[in-house]
């Protein structure tokens, strides 16, 4: 087949050809068919199979002879084959496109380009002399070649590009090839002496001749050796072989060194820190540098606190420092203006940075003094500060109670400013104007960049204000440097000469935590409370009803007065409250002008977590560090706060409730309060309809669809959020519980069951049910709803998949994100399911204090019986007697508390009746007391009973519990409380749960996306859920730095690799691999370690 080009003529053929067949429909029964779509879009120039248009030709002749028989032999003759390939040439088809270079190739490629770019900057600023010419050297020369002067016209007309080197080297042959030449004739006319002197003469002159024919023979044969070689050189194709290879550091390795290598040798630790501490100080000051995400895991008892505090604080300051300095000199003037204008420009610039700084420490040195003397002078009983008058509302009348409870007019106009957390509108004009002023509410202003002083700084977030609590007082014992450079001509040259300036710290927390209005307060729930304060300050609340510790027109001087007492000294959220108590002055709004001076701000997770929190108190944490302490509670806390859930028992009680008060204000209620509450009941009506649907069904969960739970009768024609938004604007929540409550005391209209959820509940049913249908309204991707059957109720609840989404605003605005923890490992799930878009991510895990002889890690993998391995198939009660068995073998040699930790309560109480059937509970009860968790218990008592048991007799006790149990976390089982840990199989959680099912299939839906096979994500994640409530569990026992402890797995499946690469750093140096898995042998390890311990 040969491909020819298309001609003009040819070109015509084939547009004919295809219009006559589209016109005829193909029936003239050719044999081959053409794609004419494709053949009309053929040019001139392009490639056409010769059949193809021999078949054209054949077509357009046989047609034209038969069509017109006038014109038919012209045309036929036009569409003749040697027409048509007139001009025409064999197709040559273009080159294939040239194949992607390697990456290996363009690397060498790129490599060599820089070498040789770094050639030519080099050669362009160290030229090298360039090479003496013959001209240079002889310049008189160029007068004898010269062509005005010289008869030698070719010379002259060459260019002189021989150099010198080349003449001489030239000169240096001839005189060689004369010198052989002189020497030769000298020695045969020597050595002819007997001979006459015409035959000598002859001689010698033939045989110089020879030598000299001889050399020059050998010199050509030398340069044509010379050009052959050379042509062969330049034929030869190049091959480069790599000789070595090496590898340039990445810029961000090498900024890290860089810090690293800059990284202070001083964190102001108050101890003489240790190595794994300064290590942790060096890892975390980097990654804060660097502007990452890090995970650092510090085991409990190494100074975390500290080493978090000292770290971030130090680079805090330091980091203030410079950019003091760059601030200063980046101060420019006009290039016109003199040297000297810059430099005062400079001066003044810093005097004025300078001197704010003095005035804002001056007016804390001064309340720091003044809350000094007050102390002295006992003036917590009496305060010093004149304690303003105020006057709280009197007890309401039993009307007015009664009245309290009814529903506002309601106007439900979209446009309508909607009251509500935060925003101004709740506030009188008078107070919203104060506030914004005093920065206590955001406006526009603030938003903008010309903000308020915003002052870099960390937010430190932890799961409880006790635990804040304990890190603020840590806090209270670093001293640091000020965070201006010292003057230069100051005396104080040095950091460690500076005074230490006070870290402005300030602790954040809920109205439940702050508020000082005893008749709000004494509301008890964090609903009610937010309620009535947003109640209280309302336009339309009586001036003598409002709350009076809200900053108004005359205590605008006590706001700014706390905010310099909140940042006077380092105080926890009680301390914050007592202030404001002190003062006066409510400290949860009076505290929002402070944050942005503070340094270190302290919160609990929900008010970091939530965006809607962060909003309401005016928080960004763009450009700061966020910390997030106890991080290994991140995720659950991510989703707990996204997902909702509400009950069978709950919408009943939310609809007993309505109903009873409908019964009260029924004839009351007018215009939108009648429609909205109407609604309300539609809403649960549909719900339960959608659960009473759920009672014939034999499973006891799965999942659904939102459109389900809103099929019921006209539930299409409510707008859900307007619903929502009149729930939380009318409080209807509060008003329908408040009052359902009050007649329930004295009438039974609620069923036993219902009234037994609403004593418990700290949220008013129908708050559960607002919150329920947000999410249902505008349920996220990462999101599923499900339904199950629990305690004689059933369940419908959204639960959040995926917490990485509402984790990264902050991770995208934070300058840095610390997850700190004491048992983060395995670490692998945080890069997966909280940080899949980083493509990098700091690990630290650091060692522990104690010695190595201090802990003792084993597996029990075997017994007697065979191979151990306590998964679900193989729980029965001869499991159990093995289980019971192994711990009769160790029990004897441990001295203090045998801490046993089970998979669940279910397990637990399958083992209590086991061994309570056998002898097993008494031959252990023999060795020590034993003390047993339960799912109903007092978590409390048990520990109280178990750890007098300890203190009182020298047998210790044994303590039975549950991993992810009530005794499994916050509880410190440190020196004999806990010298030996039992950690009974592996806790996986109950992957047959459709929730567990969802969230497997959403892991490995992505994970496939990523390309990953199918299952071992889901498969990963459940482990490593598995393994950080194991790793949780055997942190209890550790404690400081003197403690010692032994911890034992039972469950062949602790000796597989993948399973022990999850456990803690510190942990896994004690658990060498090789080390005896049967019980007997471990056993005899355990009465070795104690009796080493004495
Ligand atoms: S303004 Fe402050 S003190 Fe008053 S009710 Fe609200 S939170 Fe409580």
């Amino acid at each position: 087949m040969v491909q020819l080009t298309i001609t003009s003529a040819a070109g015509l053929a084939i547009a004919e050809y295809c219009r006559q067949k589209k016109a005829r429909q193909d029936h003239d029964g050719q044999a081959k068919a053409f794609d004419l779509e494709e053949l009309s879009k053929a040019d001139i120039g392009s490639p056409i199979d010769h059949h193809d248009l021999l078949e054209i030709s054949k077509y357009l002749v046989r047609n034209s002879k038969t069509s017109d028989e006038a014109v038919g032999p012209a045309a036929a003759r036009a569409w003749r084959l040697d027409i048509l390939l007139r001009g025409a040439t064999v197709y040559q088809p273009p080159p294939p496109p040239k194949k992607e270079p390697t990456p290996e190739y363009k690397a060498l490629m790129r490599r060599l380009r820089q070498q040789e770019e770094e050639r030519q900057y080099e050669r362009m600023i160290n030229p090298v002399h360039p090479p003496e010419t013959f001209g240079q050297r002889f310049p008189s020369a160029a007068y004898a070649f010269n062509p005005a002067t010289s008869h030698g016209a070719s010379a002259a007309d060459e260019v002189d590009d021989v150099t010198y080197a080349d003449v001489n080297r030239q000169m240096i042959l001839i005189i060689n090839v004369l010198i052989s030449i002189i020497t030769c004739s000298v020695f045969i006319w020597v050595a002819a002496r007997r001979w006459s002197v015409p035959s000598r003469l002859g001689l010698s002159m033939s045989g110089s001749g020879l030598v000299a024919a001889a050399e020059v023979a050998i010199y050509m044969g030398y340069i044509r050796r010379l050009n052959d070689a050379r042509q062969k050189e330049v034929k030869k194709v190049e091959q480069k072989e790599i000789v070595e290879t090496w590898v340039l550091l990445s810029t961000l390795l090498r900024i890290k060194i860089a810090t690293l290598m800059m990284a202070p040798t001083d964190y102001h630790h108050p101890y003489q820190p240790y190595d794994i501490q300064q290590q942790f100080m060096d890892a975390m000051y980097a990654c804060i540098e660097d502007g990452n995400v890090g995970i650092f895991e510090s085991p409990t008892g190494t100074g975390k606190s500290l080493s978090l505090i000292c770290s971030s604080l130090t680079w805090l300051r330091e980091h203030k420092r410079k950019e003091f300095d760059e601030g200063v000199a980046a101060i420019d003037v006009d290039d016109d203006e003199p040297d000297w204008m810059a430099e005062h420009a400079r001066d003044a610039r810093q005097r004025e940075m300078r001197q704010m700084r003095e005035d804002l420490e001056a007016r804390l040195q001064s309340v720091r003094e003044r809350e000094d003397r007050a102390r002295e002078r006992h003036a917590n009983v009496e305060p010093q500060h004149k304690r303003r008058k105020v006057a709280l509302d009197a007890e309401l009348t039993l009307a007015q109670e009664d009245e309290q409870y009814m529903l506002d007019e309601y106007e439900s106009e979209d446009d309508r400013t909607k009251p509500g957390s935060g925003t101004k509108s709740e506030y009188s004009t008078e107070t919203t104007k104060l506030m914004e002023r005093l920065g206590m509410i955001q406006t526009k202003k603030q938003d903008s960049a010309d903000v308020d002083i915003d002052e870099l700084k960390v937010f430190f977030c932890s799961r409880t204000h006790s635990q804040l609590s304990q890190f603020v007082g840590e806090l209270q014992r670093v001293k640091l440097p000020p965070g201006m450079p010292p003057e230069p001509n100051a005396t104080a040259p040095s950091d460690d000469t500076q005074a230490p300036e006070p870290v402005k710290q300030l602790s954040l927390g809920s109205r439940k935590n702050l508020c000082i209005n005893p008749k709000v307060t004494k509301l008890g729930n964090q609903t009610a409370i937010n309620e009535r304060c947003i109640e209280l300050q309302q336009s339309s609340t009586p001036a003598e009803h409002k709350c009076p510790f809200l900053p108004n027109k005359e205590n605008e001087d006590l706001v700014l007065d706390f905010r310099d007492h909140a940042l006077a000294k380092i105080r926890d959220i009680e301390d914050l409250a007592n202030v404001g108590a002190r003062l006066a002055i409510c400290p949860y709004y009076a505290s929002r002008p402070a944050i942005g001076q503070a340094e270190m701000v302290t919160l609990p997770y929900p008010l970091l977590l939530q965006k809607s929190a962060r909003d309401a108190l005016g928080i960004s944490v763009k450009g700061h560090v966020v910390v997030i302490d106890e991080a290994h509670n991140l995720m659950n806390a991510i989703e707990g706060i996204y997902s909702t859930q509400i009950s069978e028992t709950q919408l009943r009680l939310a609809r007993e409730s309505l109903m009873v008060y409908l019964q009260r204000f029924r004839n009351r209620l007018k215009g939108s309060n009648r429609v909205y509450v109407t609604q309300v009941v539609r809403i649960i009506d549909s719900l339960l309809s959608f659960i009473s649907t759920l009672g014939g069904v034999a499973a006891t969960g799965g999942t659904l669809e939102p459109g389900q739970l809103l099929a019921g009768k006209a539930v299409d024609q409510v707008n859900l959020s307007k619903l929502v938004r009149y729930i939380s604007d009318s409080k209807l929540a509060r008003k329908v519980e408040g009052y359902a409550s009050t007649v329930t005391a004295a009438q039974s209209v609620l069923t036993a069951r219902t009234k037994a959820v609403q004593t418990t509940s700290d949220v008013p049913t129908l708050t559960h049910l607002q919150n329920f249908l947000m999410t249902l309204m505008n349920p996220s991707a990462e999101g599923r709803f499900f339904w199950s059957k629990e305690e004689n109720t059933t369940i419908v609840r959204y639960m959040l998949l995926d917490p990485s989404e509402h984790f990264r605003d902050i991770v995208r605005d934070a300058r840095a994100v610390i997850l700190a923890g004491g048992t983060m490992s395995p670490m692998d799930d945080y890069k997966q399911q909280l940080f899949p878009y980083l493509t990098s991510l700091e690990t630290f895990s650091c060692g522990h204090l104690i010695p190595a002889g201090n802990l003792l890690v084993r597996s029990i993998a075997a017994d007697g019986e065979g191979a151990l391995e306590l998964n679900y198939k193989s729980r029965d009660t001869f499991t159990f007697t093995r289980i019971g068995k192994a711990l009769l073998a160790i029990a004897p040699y441990v001295r203090g508390g045998l801490v046993v930790f089970m998979p669940s309560y279910g397990f637990l109480e399958q083992v209590a009746e086991s061994w309570r059937s056998q002898s097993i509970a008494a031959d252990l009860q023999k060795h020590k007391p034993i003390f047993w968790d339960s799912r109903a218990g007092s978590a409390e008592a048990t520990f109280k009973a178990y750890s007098e048991a300890i203190t009182a007799g020298q047998k210790g006790a044994v303590l039975l519990s549950v991993i992810g149990g009530k005794l499994s976390e916050g509880i410190n089982f440190s020196d004999d409380l806990g010298r030996c840990v039992v950690v009974v199989g592996l806790p996986f959680p109950n992957l047959h749960t459709p929730e567990w099912k969802a969230k497997m299939q959403y892991i490995d839906s992505k994970a496939m996306a990523r390309g990953e096979p199918k299952g071992k994500a889901s498969r990963e994640h459940a482990e490593n859920v598995c393994m950080r409530s194991v790793n949780q569990a055997i942190g209890r026992v550790i404690r400081h730095k003197d403690d010692w402890a032994s911890i034992i797995l039972m469950d062949s499946r602790y000796t597989q690799q993948r399973i022990r690469a999850k456990l803690p750093g510190w942990m896994k140096e004690s658990a060498p691999s090789d080390s005896p898995t049967n019980v007997q042998k471990v056993a005899e390890d355990v009465r070795g370690f104690f009796s080493r311990k004495g």
